[in-house]
């Protein structure tokens, strides 16, 4: 019964949801069907997740590389995509690759180059974001403006990676509204680099915007809004063990 229940609860969530999305894009002259909703589904139980999979969502998106695995091997995200969001070391990449469909947080060459060689290994092609530190807060992580252009030239040069294009967490704000400067700022860089004319980089994917922002996002040009908690409700974290 509780399941049932909540079901019911996010089928609500998702549909308002995704009115607001296409209310959002037609407001901004744009066609709904350009912009994603991404499930941001770290900390929720596999069940939960692949009730959610049978929702208008297009793509889930996992911090966490144990998350990820337990369920794309459990298939609970019904064989729709799935995407890497979160801070992601370079021992992880092997169980990244081969299931994420793009992984939207690379930051440094480092990690560029081990994604690289995982993928040049399993013999695919891997889609990148590359992740901006848009606010330029030393606590979060994500390429500076200037490590920005040196990550792309450095990728044109990696056969295995395609860069889709730019992703940003900004500045957390009760308020929407104040996001959106960070949100056109994201834009212009993007345009930036359609400017560079890049061989391989196929700059077309603008990850941006969450729960509490993802209107003004879609108002400055996502095309990919990553959402949690306003599909699954807050998340509980158990307290820490002493
Ligand atoms: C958790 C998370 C989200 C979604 O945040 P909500 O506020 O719950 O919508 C989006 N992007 C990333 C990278 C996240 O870690």
């Amino acid at each position: 019964m509780a399941e049932a229940f909540d079901l019911a609860r996010m089928a609500e969530n998702v549909a308002l949801i995704r009115q607001q999305m296409a209310e959002a894009a037609c407001a901004a002259g744009r066609k709904p069907e350009e912009i994603l909703l991404c499930a941001a589904c770290k900390t929720r139980t596999p069940e939960t997740v692949s009730q959610s999979a049978q929702l208008p969502i297009d793509l889930f998106g996992e911090n966490h590389m144990q998350e990820l695995v337990t369920n794309f091997d459990a298939g609970a995200y019904l064989g729709k995509p799935v995407h890497f969001i979160g801070h992601l070391q370079t021992n992880k990449v092997k169980k990244v690759v081969g299931r994420a469909s793009c992984i939207q947080s690379i930051d440094s060459m480092h990690l560029m180059e081990a994604v690289e060689k995982e993928a040049a290994r399993q013999n695919l092609m891997q889609d990148i974001l590359l992740e901006v530190n848009i606010g330029e807060e030393s606590t979060k992580t994500g390429a500076d403006a200037d490590a920005l252009w040196q990550l792309l030239d450095g990728a044109e040069k990696l056969e295995h990676l395609r860069v889709r294009g730019l992703m940003a967490i900004p500045p957390a704000f009760d308020n929407g509204d104040e996001s959106r400067r960070y949100f056109a700022m994201m834009r212009e860089l993007l345009e930036k680099a359609k400017e560079r004319r890049y061989e391989r980089a196929l700059l077309d994917t603008l990850s941006m915007g969450m729960s509490d922002s993802f209107l003004a996002a879609i108002a400055e040009g996502a095309t990919i809004v990553r959402v949690g908690t306003a599909i699954y409700g807050a998340r509980y974290y158990p307290p820490k063990a002493e």
